[in-house]
């Protein structure tokens, strides 16, 4: 089935919402100005930056006993972690705003440990990303620090150091993270205050909803209800008026990135480049070429329909919420196109960050529902043939040319189109040994050599394919139970096989 009728957005051509005309400034526009025009729109907001802005502070939870700023400190620290970037970012935004409150300067900190799960693919990313935010932070008199080690050893070590007086972290639903902001929060003196901030999703995760939401359906409402609140332009984050006078941090990223331990393997996507000015270049083409057939298309793995930025919202390089404020300007033009893809970008996404906040077991069987849980032991025995092993599937050698084609895709792309990632998880079910081993392969695959993977979309998106979690239960078939199906034949009916396979073959066979 697709995701054409997961969509929920109806085919129409009008939209119910207010349409925005397109400012004839954004016609003008060239990839080079777009983020020129982003500047421009957050100066219009409040040339002051942040201290004159109505900050809403349900997008804030204070997280330690303490509540204020400790007095006679000499800064406040923004620990950067999911939102790698400066502007359009709510926790650099808060961050700032205490430290003009408090005059003092401001330190944004991020903590790398020098061995990394991650792989090379995904590490220059960040590093290349982190260089540019460094960069932009001293162009603002904000202190960047690039710290080595665990956070919460590193973090409170700086705050000694520094005399810090509050501490301002984003937000992530996913363990390693969640732990990290818990450990920190046990740890720090008693006088320092820490607070988080939701600068991921547009609706606070803990105001879009108090519970782990059903599906779609039950959150939609509960989301599309608050984005008059919560939609809304950024103030600018300004040149810091209290410098840093101690010596800043000279980082050679370069340096870094080649001392570091990750799995050199898996090289660079050329595609994605880090940072904000390539992310408005792909905003921008996306917009220009591809969102009008966004709505009628997407499903098509044969061309390119999608907005491929997944790699930056992952990384916080680019907000989602900047890029939903563009797209959205251009309703009066592709009214039914901006409405589906809001239902992806917001909807959606915002929904895979309330399942990891709510659910603990966002990523094993456990996590499921009863029904799902229950088919899937109901045809445990059933026999997988043909069987592989992780190996056989990593390498792309299945007997399906489909399938092994969207697995180099992933390979050597960092990346797999979203329709073929749902066919591509299903047939792991299909032909692995169990449903947890289904489940652990394409997590594991998907996180290793997905430039968006270790996001609450991937956990989410294999927890649909193979668990039915935000679906329903569909008619019994053997291996999947419940679980809806997808197979090679419906895949023909939406997209021209052969066409998709020619343009691996190449790679397939180097
Ligand atoms: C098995 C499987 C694994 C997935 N793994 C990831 C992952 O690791 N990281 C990731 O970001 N997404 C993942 N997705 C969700 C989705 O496939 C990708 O977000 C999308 O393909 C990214 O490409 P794009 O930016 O061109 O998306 P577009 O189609 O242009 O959509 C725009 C944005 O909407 C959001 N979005 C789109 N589809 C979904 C969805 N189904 N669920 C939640 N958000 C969505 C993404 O943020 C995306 O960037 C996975 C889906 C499945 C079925």
């Amino acid at each position: 089935m697709s995701k054409r009728t997961r969509s929920g957005v109806k085919n129409s051509k009008k939209s119910s919402e207010n349409e925005e005309s397109i400012p004839t400034k954004l016609q003008k526009l060239s990839s080079e100005n777009l983020a020129q025009s982003f500047i421009e729109s957050r100066n219009n907001c409040s040339q002051s930056g942040v201290s004159d802005f109505l900050f809403n502070k349900k997008r804030v939870r204070i997280l330690s006993e303490e509540t204020s700023v400790k007095a006679g400190c000499d800064g406040i620290l923004y620990w950067m972690d999911r939102d790698q970037r400066v502007q359009d970012n709510w926790a650099f935004l808060f961050a700032q705003k205490l430290a003009l409150k408090n005059r003092v300067p401001l330190h944004v900190c991020y903590c790398l440990l020098s061995k990394s799960t991650d792989t090379w693919r995904h590490m220059k990313f960040l590093l290349g990303g982190l260089e540019k935010v460094h960069k932009e932070c001293k162009s603002l008199q904000i202190n960047f620090r690039l710290l080595r080690g665990y956070p919460v050893e590193s973090i409170n070590e700086y705050i000694e150091d520094e005399n810090i007086g509050g501490v301002v972290c984003d937000f992530s639903p996913l363990r390693t993270p969640k732990e990290d902001v818990e450990i920190l929060k046990n740890v720090l003196p008693k006088d320092i205050t820490l607070v988080q901030v939701d600068a991921h999703n547009i609706v606070p995760v803990w105001e879009a909803s108090e519970k782990q939401e059903y599906s779609a359906r039950t959150i939609r409402n509960k989301i599309n209800s608050r984005l008059k609140e919560f939609l809304e332009e950024f103030p600018p984050v300004i040149k810091h008026p209290h410098e840093y006078k101690r010596k800043s941090q000279l980082i050679d990223f370069q340096n870094v990135l080649s001392s570091l331990e990750c799995n050199r393997d898996v090289i660079e996507a050329d595609w994605a480049k880090p940072g904000l000015k390539n992310a408005c270049d792909v905003l921008y083409s996306f917009c220009e070429n591809r969102l009008e057939h966004f709505a009628d298309c997407r499903n098509i793995p044969t061309g390119n329909f999608v907005s491929n930025l997944s790699p930056w919202f992952h990384f916080g390089q680019l907000s989602c919420q900047r890029a939903i404020l563009y797209i959205k300007t251009f309703k009066s033009k592709f009214p039914h196109a901006v409405d589906v893809y809001c239902e992806e970008a917001i909807v959606r996404r915002e929904l895979a960050d309330n399942f990891c906040f709510y659910n603990e077991n966002y990523d094993n069987l456990s996590g499921l529902s009863n029904w799902a849980h229950k088919t899937l032991n109901d045809h445990r025995n059933d026999e997988r043939n043909p069987c592989y092993s992780t190996s056989v599937l990593e390498a792309a050698k299945t007997h399906d040319d489909l399938w092994n084609s969207a697995q180099i895709q992933l390979l050597t792309d960092g990346k797999m189109h979203g329709f073929l990632r749902m066919y591509w998880a299903k047939k792991i079910l299909e032909w692995t040994k169990s449903p947890e081993e289904a489940l652990e392969t394409a997590i594991f695959l998907n996180d290793k050599y997905s430039l968006d993977g270790r996001d609450p979309n991937g956990y989410v998106g294999c927890m649909w394919s193979i668990g039915g979690v935000h679906d329903q239960g569909w008619g019994e078939r053997p291996i999947f139970g419940k679980i809806r199906f997808m197979n090679y034949k419906g895949c023909k009916k939406w997209f021209d096989i052969p066409e998709f396979v020619s343009q691996f073959e190449d790679k397939m066979r180097g």
